[in-house]
């Protein structure tokens, strides 16, 4: 794992789901606890509702209505904001992942959380988890109608919250999206290995790995301990 240069970078974009908060939520939810709501509701087995699920969540992937949760209420017929409300204490951040915002703030960075899920999630993840006193801006790329692994999306957040994209990090657990921002031309770039707590560390493909966090926060530390020593009084 390479560390970064953080002296030359003043902007920082976050995803959320797998890289601050951990995706055992997410997985838990769509792999497992709805299939069980769905075979409730439609009166199936549990096994036959997930041969069902499987292929159609999987049609709908990597697009814009795959996070979208007023789309899956309706494929569904079933209370998806509801149903994530009553499973909301499993919604967790990653380890060190507070320490880590407030370790940028402290650094004077700009940060901005950058995620696909819709506001309807974003909303009941904000309240379970308190990251909003550390961030500068949440954008979720429902409000430009473009996931982040459309240029678009990049062209939109730019436009809303002005960055240097040489002088930007991007941390994220999704390969397509980390491409699609690479694409862009953001100039520092990092994939999360461990986004599920309960699963082993998947492959980054061409990017490095961010690590963990306290590992990161210590680096930001001393990044700063160096920029101050000239001018600390002796
Ligand atoms: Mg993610």
């Amino acid at each position: 794992m390479s560390e970064l240069p953080w002296s030359a970078i003043d902007t920082v974009l976050l995803d959320m789901d797998g890289t601050l908060l951990d995706l055992h939520f997410d997985n838990f939810f769509w792999l497992d606890y709805l299939h069980q709501r769905y075979a409730q509701q439609h009166g199936l087995t549990v096994s036959t509702a997930r041969e069902r699920l499987i292929p159609l969540l999987a049609r709908h992937q990597g697009q814009l209505q795959w996070y979208c949760v007023e789309f899956w209420s309706e494929q569904l017929q079933l209370p998806i904001r509801e149903m994530k409300r009553e499973q909301a204490a499993r919604i967790a951040p990653r380890p060190h992942a507070l320490e880590f915002l407030q370790a940028l703030q402290t650094a004077g960075k700009r940060v901005a959380l950058v995620t696909n899920a819709h506001r309807h999630s974003l909303e009941i993840k904000l309240e379970r988890v308190a990251m909003a006193p550390w961030l500068d801006a949440v954008i979720s790329s429902h409000d430009y109608r473009q996931p982040k692994e459309n240029q678009q999306f990049w062209q939109q957040l730019q436009q809303q919250f002005a960055f240097d994209p040489q002088r930007t990090l991007f941390v994220d657990d999704s390969l397509s999206v980390l491409r699609s921002a690479q694409r862009y031309g953001i100039g520092h770039l990092r994939c999360v290995a461990t986004p599920d707590s309960q699963k082993p560390a998947k492959d980054c493909g061409e990017f490095a790995d961010i690590g963990d966090f306290f590992g990161v926060c210590r680096q930001l530390e001393a990044c700063l301990a160096e920029t101050d020593e000239p001018s600390s009084p002796a």
